[in-house]
């Protein structure tokens, strides 16, 4: 069995070359993901805005800044986890990704999931949550940990988070944020001790 690590790579490699829809002709690149295969906490975002699509590397910008804060405010880096997003290329003028163009990407990120197995899969912001957890409101379920099952993925368990972008120039919900971010730690020490019975 080859490491995870491995693995991974090979898939970010195939995906580096994926046509599959029309976002790919006005970015300048995939952006896969980065961070440890072997993460327990899987972060999933929207979709690359500018500085990800220049750099190929996912929340390296204004977003990305806060939530590298966040991480060490629960002493993590972004190493230790694994950052993607539902959307692996940037849609024009950073709007929001259409149904059709997540759906279309959807297989590299199970893929992905199917690879690093997380304890807990955090979603950011409204786009990510629906992907795994429809028809619920973001304002009602952040902050929550919920169990649930996946097609193709099995059970698995879901944080649901507000963006950071969301958040950043909004104090209320900076201050929300903030407060559900610092309780991943206990919801993963949760997750070991039910693993362990
Ligand atoms: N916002 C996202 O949702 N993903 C990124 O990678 C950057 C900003």
């Amino acid at each position: 069995m080859k490491s995870r690590q491995i693995q991974l790579e090979k898939l970010n490699q195939e995906m580096l070359a994926c046509t599959k829809c029309a976002l790919r002709k006005g970015c300048t690149q995939v952006v896969p993901g980065a961070g440890s295969a072997d993460a327990k906490i899987m972060f999933i975002g929207e979709a690359p805005g500018q500085k990800e699509d220049e750099t190929g590397v996912p929340f390296v910008g204004a977003a990305g800044k806060f939530l590298n804060e966040m991480l060490e405010t629960i002493a993590l880096k972004r190493d230790d986890v694994y950052i993607a997003n539902v959307c692996k290329c940037r849609p024009p003028n950073n709007r929001d990704p259409l149904p059709e163009e997540v759906a279309t990407c959807w297989p590299w990120l199970l893929e992905q999931i199917k690879i690093i197995k997380p304890k807990l899969i955090v979603t950011l912001g409204r786009h990510s949550m629906e992907r795994f957890l429809p028809g619920f409101k973001i304002s009602e379920v952040h902050g929550k940990a919920m169990r649930r099952e996946i097609e193709g993925m099995g059970k698995q368990v879901f944080y649901t988070l507000y963006h950071p972008a969301a958040a950043l120039y909004n104090g209320g919900m900076r201050e929300i944020l903030i407060k559900d971010f610092k309780k991943i730690p206990k919801i993963i020490a949760k997750i070991e001790r039910e693993e362990k019975n």
